[in-house]
């Protein structure tokens, strides 16, 4: 079969390859253990759940408009007041099917051939592949281990060229769970105003911070700022509905009416039901949502120490998200492999115990661990990593 050249340029996603790598392994019988999940493990609260029901037994089970019911985009309106004290209209509103497939019209809406969007290292592993596809052009700029893997100013500074278009921030981070300062945030949106950049601010993890830390959106820091931002966010980590399908934008009209047109003909419309459920998600918070950031704390401060305290093994401690991003490059190098990935895979061989290698997001010396599991899990993939580091010493 003679396939698009679009799809021959895709990186298949390593998530997803170890995740498949652990499940056959499982499928042999094998007791694995899957730290990979790029979900929360709790059920989605039963209020969403109910409100959703109630919508298809009310007969809404139809088309709604592309970009969403005015009803959800009010209470996403509402929550941008609440939270981060920003105003939007409607026309400023795009919801899709999941924060994904709204950068991916995004990106469709906002690239000609050859444009440039700086991604920061180490990235979520779609934001490369979205550029792609659109004909864009990634340009990778490293967030160094040592600033909390983030960019400065200063490098963003360097990176942009004529073509520059967008330069995409995600704090909290996937993959690190790192977040950018209210102050940083200030120096990048001013660098990319500067440049004229549109600034993809993706803020699917503002939810699941932790300690002292507290999240902003660049748009909020000035009206300019907000201009020259584009919120993309959604409930998919916030109020683990993954599978609903639910994600949305907030910047300027131009680009809302465009990526509501593209979204016309592709999606129509997101899920009927699950834009209700969203609604009630944003409209009848019972603390489900506390809940689970709570939990989520709990794991990260009880499974840190351990994860710091493995030889060879440093890591950053994150503010958001639910993963750990630690370098392993040294306890590879103790252990006599030649790399990281290798490490990963005789790890999952020998220990059953299933990690992401860092080079999928652009950070080859690290692994991504998600603590979207129970502690007990968490704590038992711990052990069998320090045997297994014990054993190649
Ligand atoms: N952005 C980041 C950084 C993510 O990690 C994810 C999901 O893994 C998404 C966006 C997409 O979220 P959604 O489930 O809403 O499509």
């Amino acid at each position: 079969m003679q396939l698009s050249k679009r799809v021959a340029t895709l990186t298949p996603s390593s998530t997803l390859a170890i995740t498949a790598k652990a499940k056959a392994l499982k499928a042999e019988g094998h007791d694995v253990i899957g730290l990979g999940a790029g979900e929360p493990d709790f059920n989605t609260p039963s209020y969403i759940i109910e409100a959703a029901a109630a919508s298809m037994r009310e007969g809404h089970t139809k088309y709604t408009p592309s970009g969403g019911l005015p009803a959800l985009k009010d209470a996403i309106i509402d929550k941008f007041k609440a939270d981060q004290q920003i105003d939007y209209t409607h026309d400023e509103i795009m919801v899709g099917t999941g924060a994904k497939h709204v950068l991916y019209t995004l990106f469709q809406a906002l690239l000609d051939e050859e444009d440039e969007v700086i991604i920061p290292t180490p990235y979520w592993v779609s934001y490369p592949e979205q550029v792609k596809l659109a004909g864009g052009k990634p340009v990778y700029v490293d967030g160094l281990e040592k600033n909390g893997f983030k960019i400065t100013p200063e490098q963003l500074e360097q990176a942009v060229h004529s073509k520059t278009k967008a330069v995409i921030i995600n704090s909290p981070s996937n993959p690190t769970g790192n977040m950018y300062t209210k102050e940083e945030l200030k120096a990048i949106g001013e660098t990319a105003r500067k440049h004229n950049l549109l600034v993809v601010s993706d803020e699917i993890y503002e939810k699941l911070i932790y300690g002292e830390a507290v999240h902003y959106s660049i748009a909020q820091l000035s009206p300019e700022l907000k201009e020259q931002t584009v919120v993309v966010n959604g409930v998919s980590k916030s109020h683990s509905m993954t599978g609903w399908r639910i994600g949305y934008a907030a910047g300027n009209k131009d680009l809302i009416k465009a990526m509501t047109s593209l979204a016309s003909h592709s999606t129509s419309n997101p899920t009927a039901s699950s834009q209700y459920g969203a609604i009630a998600a944003y409209t009848k918070d019972d603390g489900a949502v506390e809940h689970m950031r709570q939990a989520f704390e709990e794991r990260l401060n009880r499974v840190y120490e351990k994860l710091v305290s493995l030889p060879g093994v440093e890591c950053v401690k994150p503010k958001g998200a639910f993963y750990l991003f630690p370098n392993v490059k040294q306890a590879a190098a103790d252990c006599g492999f030649a790399n990281v990935d290798e490490w990963v895979s005789a790890l999952l061989e020998e220990e059953k115990v299933a990690v992401v290698p860092g080079s999928g997001f652009g950070s080859p010396d690290n692994i991504r661990l998600s603590y979207a599991t129970s502690l007990d899990v968490i704590e038992q993939a711990l052990e069998r990593m320090e045997q297994f580091i014990t054993k190649h010493s």
